[in-house]
């Protein structure tokens, strides 16, 4: 129950698209290998891949240096085809160019591919003790509005204006994505998390679209807990909360609260669902400049967000051969990347998770 679903509305395709490709040509998926230390973990997952006999063909795609007039980014219009052509994706962590007049990479992929929820699952490792042993948390992050709308400004010197935007379409969407996850996933509770007692109108309509979707699925407990509350529950019991839905901002906090409470960022994976079926799948961590180049990143976060693009896929036999090999090696505790306290590396780390298939 701990891995990504979709909607069954795209289900025949990619079955048919999955028994087409077990007989013949691979299934094509786009990579963005990204900044800092993407490269090296993504080449951890074609290595466990290829090891894996996985039948996917990476269409590669950079960041450029030049801005796209297409996109105002430094994202490639062509990039942005290749996930709209394949569907599915991976990409690695991407550096916000400091600059003006261009759109944050993140920002360009979310809007231009409408990626309006983002899914993190967040579960303890076997083996890998942290203060608690029964983390199994959902959170689900409206991820094209609220406060990362971009729409900022000064009003007068001294004094600058930010703009929290939340619409009834977007937030009825994800509270739908939510609840349909919850249902296909043997989920029982969905937790709306808000401030709607100071953000009246915003986190309000928020909570009135869950509420709306809630009352399609009454085999689902639903609940509202005030974000300042959540935090405090989470940390005390974690138990307490199943899947977790959630404004922008709030889930951008919240999922790294959750990865704290597993063992870190270099643990929790996160897939980006967008409309019409898009499966973008990321790690929920940044480029980390600080240790980019020395061969000491933990790819497991990449590599998990690769396994919930498998299971995307329904390629499920190869997506639990996979994330058993990466638990088992975690679990085994020989091979650890200093993250997690051990002092293997990016590639020694990588290539005991191969001999674990
Ligand atoms: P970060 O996640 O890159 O790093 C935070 C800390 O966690 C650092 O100490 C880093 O070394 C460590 N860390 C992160 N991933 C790790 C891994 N796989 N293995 C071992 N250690 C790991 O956050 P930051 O430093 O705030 O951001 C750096 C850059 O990343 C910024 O430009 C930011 O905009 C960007 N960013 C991108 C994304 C994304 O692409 N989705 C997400 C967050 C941040």
């Amino acid at each position: 129950r701990r891995f990504l679903g979709r909607r069954s509305s795209q289900v025949s395709s990619l079955s048919d698209l999955r028994t087409f490709s077990s007989v013949s040509t691979p299934i094509r998926a786009t990579l963005f290998p990204g900044d800092g230390i993407g490269p090296e973990i993504a080449d951890s997952v074609k290595q466990v891949f290829s090891a894996a006999e996985v039948p996917i063909e990476w269409e590669e795609h950079y960041v450029g240096d030049t801005i796209d007039p297409r996109t105002q980014s430094f994202l490639t219009w062509e990039s942005l085809e290749s996930v709209r052509r394949n569907g599915v994706g991976l990409k690695g962590p991407m550096a916000t160019p400091i600059g003006k007049g261009h759109r944050s990479l993140n920002l360009t992929l979310r809007k231009e591919l409408n990626l309006y929820a983002n899914v993190r699952p967040c579960y303890s490792l076997p083996g890998y003790k942290t203060r608690y042993d029964n983390v199994d948390l959902i959170t689900i992050r409206e991820n094209t509005e609220g406060e990362y709308s971009g729409l900022e400004h000064q009003v007068v010197r001294g004094v600058v204006e930010s703009l929290k935007i939340i619409t009834r379409q977007a937030s009825l969407r994800v509270a739908e994505y939510a609840f349909h996850y919850a249902k296909t996933h043997g989920r029982e509770r969905v937790s709306a998390i808000h401030k709607a007692n100071i953000m009246q109108k915003t986190d309000g309509l928020f909570l009135k679209c869950c509420r709306e979707v809630a009352e399609k699925y009454p085999e689902i407990t639903y609940e509202e807990v005030v974000i300042d509350n959540c935090c405090m529950m989470l940390v005390k019991n974690p138990a307490l909360f199943d899947v977790l839905v959630m404004p922008n901002l709030y889930g951008d906090i919240i999922s790294d609260l959750c990865a704290g409470l597993v063992g870190g960022l270099g643990l929790t994976p996160s897939c980006n669902i967008g409309e019409g079926g898009i499966a973008l799948a990321e790690a929920v961590h940044g480029s980390a400049p600080d240790i980019a180049g020395k061969n000491l990143a933990n790819p497991t976060a990449l590599l998990l967000s690769a396994v919930t693009m498998l299971r995307h896929l329904e390629l499920n036999d190869k997506a639990e051969q996979i994330q058993n090999a990466i638990l088992n090696t975690v679990a085994e505790g020989k091979y650890r990347t200093a993250d997690l306290g051990g002092s293997s590396s990016t590639s020694d780390f990588t290539k005991a998770i191969c001999d674990h298939l």
